[in-house]
């Protein structure tokens, strides 16, 4: 099946003309007409359009574009419904967005178009990216792709179960607590979220600023290091991304860790860690010894802090930068008597309920009088967190844990208990108050149902490509990334 293929899979196959855009997108197009009235991976799409860059796709290979030139030549991607794509919609799966379309493209779209990918398609989330289930989006929650019962993670759930259920070859996310690496841990495929500044989030709806960066999710991790190379960037209409020269990432991609220092977190496997989940990675952790690195244990000891820093500093981020969805500038309004009328009950009409508690607790944490207590003393402890990283950078190479304490849960069963829900986020939320990038790839499965689980790798401040090349060298030396869901 064509809409299975890997992206560098797929190349090859165009190369020697053995398919067409046209034919892989088409195939695409079937598969999400076969699965997606299940999964739900996806808000809307359009078809005639995406077969339409399919054809100009195929213009350039038959005029000789080459894949050097155009790494994502034909290759059909879609995108979390917060990046904003020229002319289409751009929703956050969220009332308040419900008719907005976007007049430009993000810079990470304009980068993928000129690699040739055919961008199509807007993919479920949890609403403005607050989630860790997809229960959050106001439209429909998105299915685990193995369990139609359970959820696929969140937020970027859709983009997450689309991968999985082979419904593109692609897609990106983005990732502020975890957002990319926990969804692919529940879902069974590759997540990165690349060093904050790495990838410029111009045309990303802003969650928090501080933390958001935006990455892909893909069938493996050569995939992975393909869009990297792509997407990553200085940009001026982003003054956080980093003027770092873009290597080839796939070059980074050698097979050899022999020597590579490995640090093991104690304070990460923890009371409340499933029992397969833990099997599962300390296999993981024995494999990657047995290609040569070295496994030695460090310490984080500000581990305990991550969830409530980052609740004080994600929240205070959001509400400043959902201020601007008044009723005059954007999307949805509602009358009312006078401006603050209309800012209330377009507010109150448009957001729904996990927004509206962010956006709340967000102000409470920077009114006057709390701020010094909270939001200046969260500031503290993640500097302290982002030090516990550094510290442990100076002994070892990348760090490993789990991605998530648990495989996926089922629908509903955290949805009346934020506290559960936000603990979900408890092994990647660190890596973004840190900065630095995150991979989450596939290390086995529960029995019984059987769900995957991810394994989590972490690394220094631009350090993708030795993170790429100790992924890639685990997952090539096991199966768990061509197990599929049966659909
Ligand atoms: N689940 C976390 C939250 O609810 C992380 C979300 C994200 O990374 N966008 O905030």
């Amino acid at each position: 099946m064509l809409n299975s293929l890997t992206i560098s899979e797929l190349a090859a196959k165009l190369a020697k003309r053995e398919t067409s855009a046209r034919e892989v997108t088409q195939a695409c197009l079937d598969q999400i007409q076969r699965v997606d009235g299940s999964i739900h991976a996806f808000l809307s799409y359009d078809a005639p359009d995406a077969l339409a860059q399919a054809d100009a796709a195929d213009q350039a290979i038959a005029a000789g574009a080459t894949r050097a030139e155009r790494p994502l030549l034909g290759v059909p991607i879609a995108l979390k419904d917060v990046l904003a794509v020229k002319n289409q919609p751009l929703g956050c799966a969220s009332k308040i967005l419900a008719k907005f379309t976007s007049p430009y493209d993000a810079t990470v779209v304009e980068k993928l178009k000129a690699a040739g990918a055919i961008v199509f398609g807007r993919l479920n989330m949890d609403e403005f990216a607050m989630g860790s289930s997809t229960e959050n989006s106001a439209y429909v929650t998105t299915r685990n792709p193995w369990d139609t019962s359970r959820i696929p993670g969140g937020s970027s759930g859709g983009s997450a179960a689309a991968v999985a259920a082979d419904e593109c070859l692609a897609t990106l996310g983005s990732d502020t607590g975890g957002s990319i690496r926990q969804p692919a841990a529940l879902c069974g495929c590759v997540g990165l979220k690349p060093t904050y500044g790495r990838v410029s989030r111009y045309g990303l709806v802003a969650f928090a600023s501080s933390l958001d960066q935006i990455g892909p999710f893909t069938k493996d991790i050569r995939d992975a290091s393909t869009i990297l190379s792509v997407i990553s960037g200085r940009d001026e209409r982003d003054s956080t991304s980093v003027p770092e020269p873009v290597p080839d990432y796939t070059a980074a991609l050698t097979g050899n860790i022999k020597g590579l220092k490995i640090g093991l977190p104690k304070e990460y496997f923890i009371g409340g860690l499933d029992k397969e989940v833990t099997d599962a990675v300390n296999a993981a952790v024995k494999q990657l010894e047995k290609l040569g690195a070295e496994i030695v244990e460090i310490s984080l000891p500000h581990t305990d802090y991550a969830v409530a820093v980052y609740y004080i500093i994600a929240t205070a981020e959001a509400s400043a930068n959902l201020a601007r969805f008044d009723g005059i500038r954007y999307g949805l309004r509602v009358d009312g008597a006078d401006p603050i009328e209309l800012y209330s009950k377009t507010r109150g009409a448009g957001f729904g309920p996990e927004v509206k508690r962010r956006i709340i607790l967000g102000t409470y944490v920077l009114s006057s009088g709390y701020y010094d207590a909270y939001y200046l003393r969260a500031q503290k402890v993640r500097t302290l967190i982002r030090q516990d990283f550094l510290k442990a950078f100076e002994k070892v190479d990348l760090v490993v844990t789990p991605t998530t304490p648990t495989p996926a849960f089922k629908a509903g069963e955290k949805s009346d208990d934020p506290m559960q829900m936000y603990l979900s986020d408890i092994f990647t939320i660190s890596c973004n108050l840190a900065g630095i990038p995150g991979v989450s790839l596939p290390c086995g499965f529960s029995t019984n149902p059987k769900l995957p689980i991810g394994l989590q790798l972490l690394g220094k401040p631009f350090g993708e490509e030795t993170l790429l090349r100790a992924a890639h060298a685990y997952e090539q030396s096991t199966a768990w990334h061509k197990e599929r869901p049966n659909l």
